[in-house]
């Protein structure tokens, strides 16, 4: 598969920033997505794809120190585009535990709770899930129902979470609460499979990502201990600047599930005939190519542009919600077209195209759905909030 580059965007690319992005393009080629579909199929965590990956220098993604791999802001993108490429539950696990669990703990916690949790899960020992979304509270989730209340030199956590990636197999869990002053607050929970007063069950059925574990969480009086909070979360705003990053990150990744498809339709276009002629010969095909190639393109573009403008540490809120806006959307169109273009086989899982175009679903609605992103947008372009 030739990866798709129209407008010589790698040219760009530093020596290093070729290496890493080759190193994961290899890692995705010859692991993930030999071995992936039988996981995805079974809804099972790809254990031994995981332990694989951890070599990879790419975990805690762009912090610095504390073992972390201290990307660059393209490097960072790249790495979720090839992540992408090949699989979007592998995706998942990663920006979950890099992304969101391991960045709220750079970005929100102390000194002494990044010099205690994080270099352990830069080695990957271990995984961190991210516990923000309730049953009853998607994309109000500023208005969380999960309280903690002090307790002595513990915080007793009652409520409940939904849709908590890796949560089943996390050592680290941050759950997001509010206090009984009404302040917002994140409350690591160590060992949350061992913990008293937290059941922790995987929701069953999905058909996205089926290869990463989702949960749904109770909590029970669980207690925390008072130096298991977040010393720098004190508002909703905080773990918004976790969100933004990590929403960044999906714009890459949609735009690598799309590059996928498109490659896999092309390639199978050119190679399956019918009428006596490669099907890329008719022109029918080609407008579906080249509509392709226009949006994975564009979805490109816009990501480079972000990469330059958060190096820069200029990028907005609305500009990354207008990437995931964009590219969310764009992904799932692409991805549709890409199975069109490979008939009856585009339905196959082995073909790959099938599993990309039901991963990019979530896309569409986690880390902020297309109509919270849209408003984001709109509040920027016409300083009118239109949530509520
Ligand atoms: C596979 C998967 C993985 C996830 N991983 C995590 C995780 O690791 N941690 C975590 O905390 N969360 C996670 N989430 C949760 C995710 O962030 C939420 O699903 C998302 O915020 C939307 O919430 P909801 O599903 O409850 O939908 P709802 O908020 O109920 O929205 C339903 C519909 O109403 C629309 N809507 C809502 N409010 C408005 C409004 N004001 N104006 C217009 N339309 C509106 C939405 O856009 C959507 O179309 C995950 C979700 C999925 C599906």
């Amino acid at each position: 598969m030739i990866p798709f580059d129209l407008f010589n965007l790698d040219d760009k690319l530093t020596d290093s920033q070729r290496a890493l992005r080759l190193q994961v393009r290899q890692f995705v080629e010859e692991v993930v997505k030999p071995r992936i579909n039988p996981y995805w199929e079974a809804a099972e965590f790809p254990w031994e794809i995981a332990h694989e990956m951890k070599q990879l220098p790419i975990w805690g993604t762009m912090m610095q120190g504390y073992g972390c791999a201290e990307l660059d802001a393209l490097s960072a993108g790249l790495v979720r585009y090839e992540l992408g490429r090949g699989d979007g539950s592998i995706g998942t696990f990663y920006g979950v535990h890099s992304g969101l669990a391991m960045g709220s703990i750079g970005k929100l916690g102390s000194d002494e709770q990044k010099a205690r949790w994080l270099p352990a899960m830069a080695r990957v020992e271990k995984i961190g899930a991210f516990g923000l979304s309730e049953p009853e509270r998607g994309s109000d989730a500023v208005h969380v129902l999960t309280t903690a209340v002090r307790d002595g030199d513990h915080y007793l956590l009652n409520g409940s979470k939904r849709w908590i990636g890796n949560a089943s197999i996390a050592d680290l869990l941050i759950i997001w609460a509010r206090d009984e002053t009404g302040q917002f607050g994140g409350f690591v929970i160590e060992n949350p499979n061992q913990t008293a007063g937290v059941t922790i069950t995987n929701l069953q059925g999905k058909i996205s990502k089926r290869a990463v574990l989702n949960a749904e969480i109770l909590l029970e009086n669980v207690r925390v201990p008072a130096e298991n909070r977040l010393a720098h979360a004190r508002s909703f705003h905080d773990v918004s600047a976790v969100l933004a990053y990590t929403r960044y990150t999906i714009c890459w990744e949609a735009a690598g599930i799309a590059a996928a498809c498109l490659e896999m339709a092309l390639d199978y276009a050119k190679t399956r005939e019918q009428f006596g002629k490669p099907i890329a010969s008719f022109q029918l095909v080609q407008h579906k190519l080249v509509e392709m190639a226009a949006e994975v393109s564009q979805m490109q573009l816009l990501c480079w542009r972000m990469a330059e403008l958060m190096a820069e540490g200029k990028l907005t809120s609305a500009q990354t919600s207008l990437g995931k806006y964009n590219n969310a959307r764009k992904a799932r169109q692409v991805a549709l077209l890409a199975r069109e273009v490979l008939g009856g086989n585009g339905i196959l899982i082995e073909n790959h195209v099938a599993r990309l175009l039901l991963d990019a679903e979530v896309i569409y609605t986690y880390e902020g759905t297309n109509e919270i992103n849209l408003l984001i947008v709109g509040r920027e372009l016409t300083g009118i909030g239109a949530f509520g």
